[in-house]
């Protein structure tokens, strides 16, 4: 006997989740059926809001429903921009309560080969921020491989002679290749503490 379609369909659905396989993906189906039907329609709402409600930044990229927490936040520095290459980043540093300054979400690291220029990784908005906002430090926290170097090494290039912009990047130590996301709080907020400085410009808030 096939599958009727309409459960293929929520099978098909499921299987689109990171992780999940095709048998997974049935269990969960079937689980889905055999919820009381109360809890099926608070399903169904949670996911319906999560399609309708939630945002994304356009300033940081997380995630939102009503005002981003993080640009909304009055107790935060305006002039301290960190920079990460993917918003996920920021849920990691986040979490070290070790900053308390703003966020800007690049779309990627530079790479020629695969069409990542500097416009299409969002340099120019990452430019117009730092202007609009008075920023005086801009800290990379962008991945340890040759593409973030590469990202690392143009934007201290774009602010090399401009000395009320300070660039500054995470400490060494943070292991080549790894993701912020799998690193402990110690480590990220030591590498946010210990940053190293690569242009001229005004330093701030240095420890
Ligand atoms: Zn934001």
């Amino acid at each position: 006997m096939e599958t009727i379609k309409t459960i293929q369909d929520l099978i098909d659905s499921y299987k689109k989740l990171p992780g999940i396989g095709y048998r997974t993906a049935e269990r969960l189906a079937y689980a889905t059926l055999n919820l009381t039907n109360d809890d099926r329609q608070a399903f169904i709402q949670a996911l319906d809001d999560a399609s309708n409600k939630v945002k994304r930044c356009p300033n940081c990229g997380t995630y939102f429903d009503e005002e981003c927490p993080i640009c909304s936040d009055p107790r935060r520095d305006k002039t301290l921009l960190l920079v990460v290459s993917d918003s996920k980043d920021i849920l990691a540093i986040e979490k070290t309560n070790g900053y308390d300054g703003l966020y800007f979400s690049l779309k990627g690291t530079l790479s020629p080969l695969k069409n990542r220029t500097p416009d299409a990784i969002g340099i120019n908005e990452l430019k117009n921020r730092v202007t609009s906002n008075g920023v005086k430090e801009i800290i990379l926290a962008l991945p340890t491989d040759l593409e973030g170097e590469t990202t690392a090494l143009y934007i201290a290039n774009v602010y090399k002679n401009n000395p009320d912009v300070h660039v500054s990047k995470l400490a060494n130590g943070i292991p080549i290749g790894t993701n912020l996301e799998y690193l402990d709080n110690l480590t990220i907020s030591s590498s946010i503490k210990g940053r190293i400085q690569l242009n001229e410009g005004e330093k701030k808030n240095a420890e």
